[in-house]
């Protein structure tokens, strides 16, 4: 019987992310014995939010151990993958573990599958996983063990429990000798976030907002007030089409919070959220590629036979998204005041 590991580290907050515990209910409907390892600065309280799982709650503690660094991560994974004796080991794919699984699987004579959607128990177990940017998915088994999974955030639900007193096996580790230390993090927007996993709605900005409009001049600055102000208010994550993000290496008017992160599509992002409304994007198959997991999509174009209008969206709005926009923000913004509104639905 397979020996199952949920490994997890905490975020900069010192909590566990919502990844984190997506992975937890993985692991518990795979039905083996599991242990839960657990790597960062100070794992009690992590560990206590996850007693009612009932897994052995194993842990490496410590200042050195809160940065994402390769050494001490993979040295942190290592010994966890030994104290449980996994035959199996699930983690969340977060950039950390991306980097520093793949090496101790390799330390471990071990296999890693990365961008896994889902695993299977059985005799031998089986999992689902992306190939090629999410564009094939298929479903495989290997005999190689341990077995090292990184599961995609948003492949299930998250796991929620009552918080207890867990008992924490503290594993020691030697820690290697560090040459990196995280001095801050340098993202890709200054200022404001705006990539949002987790948001209820995608709002996806085309290269419409920096066209001409019916006056014959284009409104760069308006549309990035709109853009801008519709995040807030709304919550909203930011996607854009690839001609919006690519305005800015052809020395044309930009919208200066966007970069190729944001993009949506066939060689950008394929984000997950329930809901999308796409503006002033004509609806390419390229772009709407990136919308497969969007439940629900709406535009607004000026053109009524955009893209978005041959099926792609349940909902087009043949109007001009700087109007519509401007509304939307002033009725939220109302909404809110009254108290009728807590998040975008
Ligand atoms: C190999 C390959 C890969 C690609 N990968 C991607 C990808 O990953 N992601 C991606 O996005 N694209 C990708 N593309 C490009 C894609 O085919 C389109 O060119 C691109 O998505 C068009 O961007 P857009 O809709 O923002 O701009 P446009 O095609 O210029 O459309 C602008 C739209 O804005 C509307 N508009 C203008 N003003 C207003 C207004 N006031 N109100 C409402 N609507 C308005 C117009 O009617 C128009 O429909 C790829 C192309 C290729 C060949």
């Amino acid at each position: 019987m397979e020996k199952v590991l949920v490994l997890v580290h905490l975020d900069e907050n010192g909590a566990l992310p919502k990844s984190a515990l997506e992975v937890v209910n993985a692991a518990i409907s795979f039905g083996s014995p599991m242990a839960i390892g657990i790597v960062g600065d100070k794992v009690q309280s992590a560990a206590d939010s996850l007693a009612s799982t009932g897994a052995r709650i194993i842990a490496v503690e410590g200042a050195e151990f809160a940065q994402p660094r390769y050494v001490t991560d993979a040295a942190a994974a290592e010994a966890l993958c030994h104290a449980a004796e996994a035959t199996i080991v699930i983690a969340p794919q977060t950039s950390r573990f991306s980097r520093a699984l793949p090496g101790v699987a390799h330390r471990l004579g071990g296999a890693i599958e990365t961008h896994v959607t889902s695993v299977t128990p059985g005799e031998i177990p089986s999992v689902t996983r992306w190939f090629y940017r999410q564009r094939i998915e298929g479903t495989l088994q290997r005999t190689s063990r341990p077995w090292i999974l990184l599961l995609e955030s948003g492949t299930t639900t998250a796991y929620q429990g009552a918080d207890g007193n867990a008992q924490v096996e503290r594993i020691s580790v030697s820690v290697p000798s560090i040459r990196t230390n995280v001095t801050g993090i340098r993202a890709p927007q200054v200022g404001e976030q705006t990539i949002r996993p987790d948001a209820k709605l995608l709002f996806v900005a085309g290269a419409g907002w920096t066209k001409k409009q019916s006056d014959g001049q284009p409104h760069v600055a308006e549309a990035e007030k709109l853009i801008k102000g519709m995040l807030k208010h709304s919550g909203a994550s930011l996607g854009s089409s690839k001609s919006l993000v690519d305005q800015s290496s052809e020395n044309q008017a930009v919208l200066t919070f966007l970069t190729h992160m944001n993009q949506v599509g066939q060689t950008g992002a394929t984000p997950r959220h329930p809901k999308g409304l796409s503006t002033c994007c004509h609806g390419e198959e390229p772009h709407v590629v990136g919308w497969r997991f969007i439940n629900e999509r709406r535009a607004i174009n000026l053109d009524a036979n955009c893209g978005w209008a041959r099926g792609k969206a349940d909902v087009v709005y043949v109007a001009d998204a700087f109007a519509v926009v401007e509304k939307l923000i002033a009725l939220i913004e109302k909404k809110a005041v009254s108290g009728q509104l807590s998040a975008i639905s």
